[in-house]
């Protein structure tokens, strides 16, 4: 079956923002998720469908190839960005992260049960880190460090906040339920306790390190490799080394959101790289053998035939970008723009004016072509 177009799939028109595109893939996925629509494939299907456009649509770089190329921006190649390994829950979670949507779930009965409700609470926030690298280190790809500000689970009372050798007593909001009842309209909505934002126990006696928060702000130094290949809009995750988590709770993830900077000669489109090569009018005409700038620093030979017009594109196969886990190479493709001579001496413009007088169809066959078109024009 044919891809549907994403934005189609959440029926939002091309130019929507990115508050619409969320609203969208929202309403979508309250309706169609699986926990409501249990054992129902279409609607599974539907959930899918939905998640992966919400993927795309929602990340500024993806968004950007999929307006370009279409469907065809993630197909093809392996480790592309293709759906094969596509985590559904995680565009998911991107935007439902919330209890809110916890809630509204056990209130349909849902499959989300009291314990891993407690782990997710008291699990540490993920981070995001925005990395900002030159083509050429992307070329390359590094190592990195990175500095940034985080939490470290208190190892006195490994995160749970009680001074040890101390029990902590049921909590008196919830009776130990973890959870409070409040009746909505038609639902009766189960709410994660405030008095004990979930675990059902209150600390008896605080920690004497983190004071019973289970954890304490830090500054976090690690080195990670940025891959070859990179490109701007990608997201690296780090797994658990976000924020720590408490009472049982997992860490959460690091994101390194990396962007690239504009280079001053190299444009580049996906693993191919493009610039525009000024050529003089005489050496379009006679022909020229070139040295061009590569990525890696380096020059390549390029041999523009006599007679090359302006515009012409020229291809150095493997002097692209390296394709993220792959061990393959984009392409070059140089643009020859002949630059017209400006700011003549007398003697050049008296040697054209020689050249001019020898010009000929032979020579600008398409002037001859267009005049010939013009005349027919005209006589009708
Ligand atoms: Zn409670
Ligand atoms: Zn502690």
């Amino acid at each position: 079956m044919a891809k549907r177009d994403y934005y189609e799939v959440l029926g939002v028109v091309k130019s929507a923002s990115h508050e619409e595109i969320k609203k969208a893939y929202r309403k979508l996925a309250l309706k169609y998720h699986p926990d409501k629509n249990k054992g129902d494939k279409a609607s599974e299907n539907k959930f899918k469908e939905a998640s992966e456009a919400y993927h795309v649509l929602s990340d500024k770089g993806r968004r950007a190839n999929y307006d370009q190329f279409g469907h065809a921006a993630f197909e093809g190649a392996a480790g592309r960005g293709g759906f094969s390994n596509f985590d559904f829950s995680s565009a998911f979670s991107d935007i439902f992260g919330s209890d809110i949507f916890d809630d509204f779930f056990e209130g349909f009965g849902g499959t989300r049960g009291r314990r891993q409700r407690r782990s997710s609470n008291f699990r540490g926030e993920d981070l995001r880190y925005d990395l900002s690298i030159s083509l050429e280190e992307a070329y390359y790809g590094k190592k990195q460090e990175i500095i940034f500000s985080s939490s470290d689970r208190c190892m006195r009372c490994s995160g749970h906040g009680s001074e040890p050798g101390s029990k902590p007593i049921s909590c008196n909001t919830c009776g130990g339920q973890g959870s409070v009842r409040s009746s909505q309209g038609f639902f009766t909505i189960q709410q994660t306790c405030p008095g004990c934002g979930g675990s059902g126990e209150q600390i008896s006696n605080l920690c004497k390190e983190c004071k019973g928060i289970g954890k304490k702000q830090t500054r976090k130094k690690i080195s990670t490799n940025i891959p070859k290949g990179v490109d701007d809009g990608t997201r690296i995750r780090l797994s658990g080394k976000g924020e720590a988590g408490i009472k049982g709770g997992g860490d959460g993830d690091l994101y390194i959101f990396v962007s690239v900077k504009p280079h001053s000669i190299f444009k580049r489109s996906e693993e191919n790289l493009f610039f525009e090569f000024p050529i003089s009018l005489a050496n379009a005409a006679l022909g020229v053998t070139v040295e061009v700038p590569t990525i890696d620093g380096g020059k390549a030979k390029v041999k523009i035939p006599p007679g090359t017009q302006n515009g012409k594109q020229f291809r150095l196969k493997g002097k692209g970008m390296p394709i993220m886990r792959n061990r393959e190479f984009g392409d070059l493709y140089i643009q020859a723009v002949t630059e017209v001579p400006v700011a003549l001496t007398k003697e050049q413009k008296n040697l054209l004016e020689e050249f001019k007088k020898l010009e000929d169809a032979k020579t600008n066959p398409s002037i001859k072509n267009f005049f010939e078109k013009a005349k027919k024009f005209w006589k009708n």
